[in-house]
């Protein structure tokens, strides 16, 4: 079971898989899509693809929202992440939504490069800059950027030492694009 969330036109499957359920439907090329925004089930048995649609459409994050995410992949200028938790609406999403960081959206300041800032697994704490999904994310300004970082090597989380990133395992400092509220700090 996925609790991963579909859009209208994501490709659920092919026809020779499954057939077109509720909330599902068949393009001229096979494929068996979702109609609607929901979560995706799959009966292997009757081979049947359905969606259910969201039931509480205040679990989708909004404009202006904040927002927490899971950096999935970096790229040479866009990171993609998942959303999880919407601040001040929901404990933790049921379900995930898609959202992209531009390089551009990292800092007031230049950011040469993205892996300065984001890596993989990061867990983000940003702004919404869009109203559907995918959505786009900013984390400029000193309460948005990573909250909860992990060690490029030993992948064992990374504590905040005053300004710098430092896994007490390997004993090497990293660096990232570190909000206000780290979760992790050095207590002295
Ligand atoms: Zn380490």
């Amino acid at each position: 079971m996925s609790n991963e969330l579909v859009l209208p036109g994501d490709v659920l499957g092919v026809i020779e898989e499954y057939f077109p359920g509720q909330g599902a439907y068949q393009d001229d090329d096979g494929n068996v899509r979702s109609q609607i925004i929901g979560i995706p089930a799959f009966d292997l048995k009757g081979h049947v693809a359905t969606v259910r649609g969201i039931t509480s459409p205040m679990a989708m994050p909004k404009k202006n929202d904040v927002v927490l995410a899971r950096i999935t992949d970096v790229k040479s200028n866009i990171a993609s992440a998942k959303i999880f938790q919407v601040e001040g609406k929901h404990p933790r999403s049921p379900y995930l939504f898609s959202g992209f960081l531009h390089v551009s959206r990292i800092s007031t300041s230049y950011v040469k490069s993205i892996y300065d800032a984001v890596r993989i697994g990061d867990v983000i704490r940003a702004q919404v800059l869009t109203s559907t999904p995918p959505y786009i994310l900013s984390i400029r300004g000193k309460d948005y950027g990573v909250v909860l970082a992990y060690c490029s090597s030993c992948l064992g989380p990374l504590i905040l030492r005053s300004i710098s990133l430092y896994c007490p395992r390997c004993k090497k400092m990293e660096k990232r694009k570190v909000a206000f509220k780290y979760y992790i700090r050095l207590r002295v």
